[in-house]
């Protein structure tokens, strides 16, 4: 996607348990080249957000559109396939296995479409290719020096990074992180922070939940906020920090 050309275009998506209104309405856009920080308390309804625009859920009402086609009434698979990865808020790793098998199998298993069929249709030649990309892309991200290490033994911040590198294996436009930045050491962070500021410049949209303001401030292009699953306020992140509705959902509950 060139920069500036609209990647994701969520429009009025609801999603409602039975009588909970877990996402109210949202609308947002997200461009080429940006990164846009969904933030809000906990329970405003921004991982639920992030299931509605990969397909783990379906909207109750609403649409969403990435590349200028609808893609909220497609499978979750096909959505990846498209070019939506993501990370979760929970790290999603297997320890066991070193840090480029993570991410070869990672990709390998998005591309062959369940963990059986993955297992028993690799042939060598496909399998060499997958760990030259899987190699490729840790690279990318810093983690070169790490390929034989147990996914396990690594720091958190790193197993961050790592979730990050497996997501961009399956060659993504936009990519979706569900709080990376949690739990992580000072710096840590700038480590992350970095290789975001890096992705950005090479053209890749990223959609960021995550709840350090100074992580937010620093990174993003765009804000959208949420409470209580609907939309509190969005703009340039400057502002929107300092508008008094985000304020007092941050200090006044
Ligand atoms: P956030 O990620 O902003 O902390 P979530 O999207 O996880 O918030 O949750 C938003 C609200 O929806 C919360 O009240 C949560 O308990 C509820 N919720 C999330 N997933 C489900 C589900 N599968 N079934 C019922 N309620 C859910
Ligand atoms: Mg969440």
């Amino acid at each position: 996607a060139g920069v500036g050309e609209l990647v994701l275009e969520v429009d009025a998506i609801r999603k409602e348990f039975g009588g909970l209104v877990a996402v109210n309405d949202i609308s947002f856009k997200v461009r080429a080249g940006e990164i846009v920080g969904l933030i809000g308390p906990n329970g405003a309804g921004k991982s639920t957000t992030f299931n509605l625009i990969t397909g783990v859920l379906r909207p109750t009402s609403g649409k969403v559109g990435f590349m200028g086609e609808r893609v909220d009434t497609l499978s979750a698979r096909e959505i990846a396939r498209r070019g939506v990865g993501r990370t979760f808020q929970h790290v999603q790793l297997l320890p066991g296995m070193t840090v480029l098998e993570n991410v070869a199998l990672g990709a390998h298993l998005r591309a062959a479409g369940g963990i059986w069929s993955g297992v028993l249709r690799t042939d060598r030649a496909s399998e060499a290719r997958l760990l030259h990309e899987a190699a490729l892309q840790l690279q990318r991200v810093g983690l070169g020096d790490y390929l034989y290490e147990q996914a396990g033994n690594l720091a958190l911040g790193q197993q961050r990074i790592l979730e990050i590198a497996r997501a961009l294996a399956g060659d993504p436009t936009l990519l979706l992180l569900d709080e990376p930045a949690a739990g992580l050491r000072y710096k840590e962070k700038q480590a992350l922070a970095g290789v975001l500021e890096q992705l950005r410049a090479e053209g890749m949209s990223i959609l960021l939940v995550e709840h350090d303001m100074d992580f937010v401030m620093r990174l993003t292009n765009h804000l959208v906020v949420m409470d209580f699953g609907a939309k509190l306020a969005e703009g340039p992140p400057a502002e929107v920090r300092d508008n008094p509705a985000v304020l007092e959902a941050y200090l006044g509950g």
